[in-house]
């Protein structure tokens, strides 16, 4: 980076700040990971200087000779790590691949059957406070005491409702989903099923959790969490919405696609398609299963059960009387970096729920196994129980800082 140190000096030092934040601290935010050195390389290329409107061989502009190779590869090389008729490569990041998926099969006004924001959903599922929930009418199921989605309960719902779209995914729910069962309530009331896989893409792509592609009309994901990829949206369709997915992302909703993160996309899929994503998807689970029983061991109560994904959601308020905001500045402080988060039905504030969301995928990434996960949950649980006592969190932290050096992200990136 010769150029941006001599030019631009403010930038290039935050940069570098970042990368040495990003190197010292254990990552356990669920929905990052660290991606490869190809990925980087692919998305910091010329290739952001060139507009591409349209599609492989149906471009609005001339010059895509090799824009078309990129983006025809990203394509195949998605349906294939999928099993998917169809794949749109172009959306900007997770959020507009769902306003873009939801603009081309419903009209304003239409009903969407989606998950609740406390019991794991996202906010694009129809949060008040976004776009998607003025534009469409968001109605929204819960999960039951056992901790898995109430089937009965979203049957009743959308037999009385009569949704024009279920919709199925979430961001803080760490249970497998009947992907049959949504598709057959859908079927009963004549919706169109949707499934937004924004965190769970990397660990279907690595076959260590079943694919919903097959039950699904529509799938929309980011490419940046478990998928490893750059920052970046992917939809996923059934033959018979790929012209209406297409549309409406170019030019319904988007201008120009961003090709040097296309580009980035199809190294990220070809890396995903490789057996050695296939081990690191199945260690996720693995390293979650263990992070899940030892803080369990610790006293924490963790929602819904118990996690079959990559991440947990822990009651810590109600498990040590520390709110989730409270935790979240404690393990900070020990560099481990993580989310408040609400649970389901929270009784306290979204700023200071009960909650925390811990994930493991960027750790996985660094090569962290079960062993070091025991570790992890030890000091995580030193850190809330003691989250007043500065001498004890700076303790801790000088240990994290070693975990972090043995298993090292970047070493040969040289900034
Ligand atoms: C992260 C996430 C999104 C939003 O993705 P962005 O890239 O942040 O816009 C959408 N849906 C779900 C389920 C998510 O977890």
């Amino acid at each position: 980076m010769k150029n941006l140190k001599k030019q631009d000096p403010q930038i290039y030092r935050a940069i570098k700040g970042e990368l040495k934040r990003q190197q010292e601290g254990m990552e356990m935010i669920a929905s990052e990971n660290y991606v490869s050195e190809a990925v980087l390389e692919a998305m910091g290329t010329i290739l952001t200087n060139k507009y591409s409107e349209g599609y492989p061989g149906k471009r609005y502009y001339g010059g895509q000779k090799y824009i078309d190779v990129i983006e025809s590869l990203a394509i195949e090389r998605a349906k294939k790590l999928f099993g998917a008729d169809h794949a749109n490569v172009q959306p900007l990041s997770g959020a507009p691949a769902n306003m873009i998926a939801y603009s081309a099969v419903l009209k304003p006004g239409d009903k969407v059957l989606g998950m609740d924001l406390s019991h794991g959903g996202h906010l694009t599922h129809g949060h008040p406070v976004t776009l998607s929930a003025k534009v469409y009418n968001f109605v929204r199921y819960k999960t039951g005491k056992d901790g898995k989605i109430d089937y009965k309960e979203l049957e009743k719902m959308a037999l009385k409702e009569k949704p024009q779209l279920i919709l199925a995914g979430f961001s803080a729910y760490t249970r497998q989903l009947d992907y049959k069962k949504f598709s057959a309530i859908a079927k009963k009331v004549g919706a169109i099923t949707m499934i937004d896989i924004a965190h769970i893409a990397g660990l279907v792509a690595g076959k260590a959790i079943p694919n919903p592609v097959p039950y699904f009309d529509i799938v929309t994901t980011t490419t940046h969490k478990t998928l490893r990829g750059p920052r970046g949206g992917l939809i996923l369709c059934k033959k018979k919405y790929a012209e209406a997915i297409d549309k409406a992302a170019f030019p319904g909703f988007q201008g120009g696609p961003h090709e040097h993160q296309v580009a980035a996309k199809a190294v990220c899929f070809g890396e995903a398609l490789k057996p050695a994503f296939q081990k690191y998807a199945t260690q996720v689970i693995k390293n979650a299963k263990v992070l899940e029983t030892e803080l369990k061991k610790h006293g924490f109560k963790i929602m819904f059960g118990g996690t079959e994904n990559h991440m947990v959601l822990v009651n810590v308020f109600g498990s040590k009387g520390v709110s989730g905001k409270e935790a979240e500045a404690a393990l900070d402080k020990i560099g481990i970096t993580i989310n408040k988060n609400m649970i389901p039905d929270d009784p306290r504030s979204p700023m200071d729920p009960s909650g925390v969301r811990i994930g493991v995928p960027a750790i996985t990434t660094r090569g962290i196994k079960e062993k070091e996960v025991v570790k992890i949950a030890k000091w995580i649980n030193q850190a809330i129980e003691n989250y007043k006592d500065e001498k004890t969190l700076k303790a801790i932290h000088k240990e994290v800082i070693v975990l972090c050096k043995k298993f090292s992200v970047y070493k040969n990136l040289k900034y």
